[in-house]
């Protein structure tokens, strides 16, 4: 059954909610589906699901004393909401998770997209894909291994494979023909399928192999390799059966390296997660036949979400987002509706998912490393988060500032002899990167090198619409890169857009080694001379930090623009290149440059081409 929309606008009272509550709310079914909380300015702030809508939406509204502290507030912001009846229950589970996803909304928990850790791809769908490292996992055929505890894990994981199987190394994404093999050829550790001819059968088994390795399948493939080695010797290909043998040998002491969790072969996951104050930590462990794989933690800052809807939320967001579903996975504390997350995972993966949350044995065992790993994150989480509340009360206090600086803005422009101007804002809150919310500019009114006048524009465009409901939120601090030029443009923005003396502002300039300056200045309005921060030069580094994000942002934009720019006006004016074939050839060679140099025959052969268009490409590149 197809999704019933059915938006309902609660009249208001001046309790904020109204009198036509209770009729709206009778109109909305006994059936299960997915609810959208919206704020005045009708933006979602929380998105939810429930096996009976009508007792769902109605236990929001009826008793206020009631509600948990997170729901209390909830309720407080909602102007109107929007309910969208499903089949089941499982239907629903699926719909919010997409909504949620969409929509963000403020009060559901948000799972961060933590980029640290790197993952294995390999594209088993090309004839003879390579191994590649990746911060990002999408849903496009790729086998994705991993994650890896970090990128030296990740790495050192590559090499043991490109030791044992000779799979391509080069980094095309596809293999890229050449006149001649490159070195690992000639040592032995690549068929070489650039340019000669290779079975795509022998490529796949080696492909296959790998996978076997990655899966934590070292015993079973050590098995196959022991019976090559001896079907090899036994045809008397002695050069075969040594080779096999090293690589038996390789395999088993990588095997001496690795954890066995468990004494069954089943593939699961492990979560688990610890709170203390505002933040959470959820721990994840992937056990692959028997033997830790990896381990993961997200950090989530909430202090009022109960620890089920944590735990659903994490569920809900980490596996519908592409992430590879194991058999089984153990869980510290039960969810309610255990059961239907279990069915949900099962028709995302077509085979059967089961949840636990097992008490005693070796299960619970796994359950309890899972814990104590989350606790040990929160504590490094929790000094990493004392010592910036150490620096930051040591910059309230040694610039007189107005609040605790929770949260610092940091603005900085970029632009070459007066060409594709940018800025860039970073965002730190509690000392560290709040990369959601950092943003960047084209400036779009200045056309020369003006630093004040760019200034401007990024200010006034950030500070509008301050007001707004949905705005993002202000900082505590604002950091503008310059000395007192930048600063006083910064105030006079502010005082325009009518919201100066609501925070503070400070100009951050680069020490002059000519005239024997020591340290970076920092400059307060009203104040000719810079701070000195000798006695506190911890808290000069921090804004150091922010400032050096803020710089590498604008820089990196800035490249990026003028790369596009310059890409785009090579590429576009060349009869016969199309949007199409344009994407080919940047996404094989990489730059236009690398298209230039390559020879004509190579251009033809890729998809879409045709040696006349290769030939004119040739020449006018
Ligand atoms: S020999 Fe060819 S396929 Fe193998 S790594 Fe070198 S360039 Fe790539």
């Amino acid at each position: 059954m197809k999704p019933q929309p059915n938006s309902q606008t609660p009249e208001q009272n001046a309790d904020g909610h109204g009198a036509g509550l209770a009729e709206t709310l009778a109109r909305v079914p006994h059936s299960p589906g997915v609810y959208l909380m919206k704020n005045s300015a009708g933006k979602v702030i929380y998105v939810g699901k429930a096996a009976d809508l009508k007792n769902r939406l109605g236990s929001y509204f009826s008793n206020s004393s009631r509600l948990d502290a997170k729901t209390g507030v909830l309720v407080k912001h909602i102007s109107e909401f929007e309910t969208i009846v499903t089949a089941s229950e499982a239907e629903a589970l699926i719909l919010e998770s997409n909504l949620i996803k969409r929509h963000r909304p403020r009060y559901n928990v948000i799972l961060k997209d933590d980029k640290r850790y790197p993952s294995l791809r390999i594209d088993v769908n090309q004839k003879y894909p390579n191994l590649t490292i990746v911060r990002r996992t999408k849903k496009d055929g790729a086998l994705y291994f991993g994650p890896y505890p970090s990128a030296g894990a990740v790495r050192q994981t590559l090499k043991m494979i490109h030791r044992m199987f000779r799979l391509r190394k080069c980094r095309y994404s596809q293999v890229k023909p050449r006149e001649r093999p490159c070195l690992n050829y000639q040592i032995g550790a690549c068929l070489a399928p650039c340019c000669r001819e290779v079975d795509p059968e022998e490529y796949r088994r080696i492909v296959n192999e790998v996978r076997m390795f990655l899966q934590g399948r070292t015993p079973d493939l050590i098995r196959r390799i022991e019976s090559q080695m001896q079907e090899a010797a036994e045809s008397r290909d002695f050069e075969t059966a040594a080779r096999l043998r090293d690589k038996m040998y390789a395999l088993e002491k990588t095997m001496e390296k690795q954890v066995a969790v468990t004494t069954d072969f089943v593939d699961r996951d492990v979560i688990a997660f610890k709170r203390a104050q505002s933040k959470a930590v959820v721990m994840l462990l992937k056990v692959r036949n028997g033997y830790l794989q990896g381990m993961r933690d997200f950090s989530f800052s909430d202090e009022i979400s109960a620890d089920q809807e944590i735990l659903g939320a994490f569920i809900k967001q980490y596996y519908g987002e592409n992430e590879s579903i194991p058999d089984e996975m153990l869980t510290g504390i039960k969810l309610p509706d255990q059961e239907l997350y279990g069915r949900w995972l099962s028709e995302i993966r077509n085979r059967k998912v089961v949840l636990r949350t097992p008490v005693r044995g070796e299960k619970a065992r796994l359950v309890r490393m899972a814990y104590e790993n989350a606790g040990q994150r929160l504590a490094a989480i929790t000094e990493e988060q004392n010592t910036a509340a150490l620096l930051l009360s040591g910059l309230h206090k040694r610039l007189s500032l107005m609040r605790y600086p929770r949260r610092i803005e940091c603005v900085d422009n970029s632009g070459l002899f007066g060409t594709d101007l940018v800025a860039g804002l970073v965002v730190f809150e509690d000392g560290a990167p709040e990369k959601s919310d950092y943003r960047q500019y084209r400036i779009r009114q200045i056309s020369a090198q003006d630093d004040y006048g760019c200034m401007r524009e990024v200010l006034s465009r950030r500070f509008a619409d301050m007001e707004k409901e949905d705005a993002m939120p202000k900082p505590d601090l604002l950091m503008v890169d310059g000395g007192k030029g930048q600063l006083n443009i910064a105030l006079a923005v502010l005082k325009e857009l009518g919201i100066s003396g609501r925070f503070n502002v400070i100009g951050i300039a680069k020490k002059d080694e000519r005239k024997g300056e020591k340290e970076d200045k920092i400059y307060l309005p009203g104040r000719a001379n810079p701070i000195n921060f000798q006695n506190n030069i911890d808290e000069l580094h921090l804004l150091q930090r922010i400032r050096d994000e803020a710089h590498r942002r604008a820089i990196s934009f800035h490249r990026k623009r003028r790369t596009d720019r310059s890409l785009k006006s090579a590429l576009d004016d060349i009869p016969g290149i199309g949007k199409k074939r344009k994407e080919v050839l940047l996404k094989y060679y990489g730059s236009v440059h690398a298209i230039g140099n390559a020879p004509v025959d190579e251009l033809a052969a890729l998809p879409g081409m045709t040696k006349k268009a290769a030939e004119t490409l040739r020449s006018e590149l």
